[in-house]
């Protein structure tokens, strides 16, 4: 059972800032993403990160792109045993490697249904999968019918970034278009578009504004760099479909905060985005 105390902020995009994830999994890429948020990026015990989430809430995020990237997973496990250490502070996301086939889906189900995990995150980059690829949509027919959330990276990435070739991953695969017909396809499927998918923002904006099942995070851009229509349409329209989260440990919690708090939201759209919107997608 989650321990968590509703009315405090739930980061919605939160990744470990662990050996397991930024050693591991990253390796290598762990210098372009330092490079592209202009951060020194420090390993930290996992006892370090929830000191720095006390007060609250954060969606811990798992990373399987074995295939895409040959880099050893931050598994399930892993997450599971993290959030059952600190049940009032971390809600465990699941990842699986959608090129895994039958392996990936039963696993999704076992995260779920053995681990008690919330959601799922996919970052298409590093996985180099294309999530409208029909090959995929028995992964999303399972994730379906286990009802959680699916966040999944849409706009450009830092991982890469700056390299020749950007080390060979492919922006095409992280369009939120492809979103839109996993979304047309999977109606009873809660997608999250995670960050402001830049260059390809208004896309993401139409398709959250068209497709019901289809809510946006505002994590891995600091707030002041906002787009002037994103600001527009998460005090308006999108209201109830934006979601407060950092990419951590990229971006820290306390500078997004801080910088969100100077867009002056109303109250009431204010409580939506840092935790009433995430609480309903969690069935908090
Ligand atoms: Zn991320």
């Amino acid at each position: 059972m989650l321990g968590v105390v509703s009315g405090t902020p739930i980061d919605f995009h939160v990744h470990p800032s662990t050996s397991e994830y930024l050693e591991g999994s990253l390796g290598p890429y762990l210098e372009d993403l330092r490079r592209h948020f202009r951060l020194e990026v420090p390993v930290r015990t996992l006892e370090q990160m929830a000191k720095e989430f006390e007060g609250m809430r954060a969606v811990l995020l798992a990373w399987d792109a074995r295939t895409g990237t040959g880099r050893p997973p931050v598994t399930n496990d892993w997450v599971a045993e993290a959030c059952r250490r600190y049940p009032e502070t971390f809600i465990p996301f699941a990842s699986v490697d959608p090129w895994r086939g039958d392996e990936a889906i039963a696993e999704a189900r076992r995260a779920v249904r053995e681990l008690g995990m919330r959601g799922f995150k996919f970052q298409q980059a590093a996985m180099a999968f294309n999530p409208a690829d029909e090959r995929f949509f028995p992964l999303w027919e399972e994730i379906q019918s286990l009802d959680v959330p699916c966040l999944f990276h849409v706009g450009t990435t830092g991982l890469g970034a700056g390299t020749p070739g950007g080390s060979g991953i492919r922006l095409e695969y992280v369009r939120p278009i492809h979103l839109d017909a996993v979304a047309a396809a999977f109606p009873r499927l809660t997608i999250v578009c995670a960050h402001p998918a830049y260059p390809w923002q208004e896309e993401m904006l139409a398709i959250a504004l068209h497709k019901a099942n289809v809510y946006v995070d505002l994590s891995g851009w600091a707030p002041r760099y906002f787009p002037a229509e994103l600001v527009r349409e998460i005090r308006g329209r999108l209201q109830d479909k934006a979601l407060f989260g950092t990419d951590y440990p990229f971006i820290l919690p306390e500078r997004w905060l801080r910088e969100f708090e100077a867009l002056e939201m109303p109250d009431p759209v204010r409580e939506k985005i840092l935790w009433g919107n995430a609480e309903r997608l969690l069935g908090l």
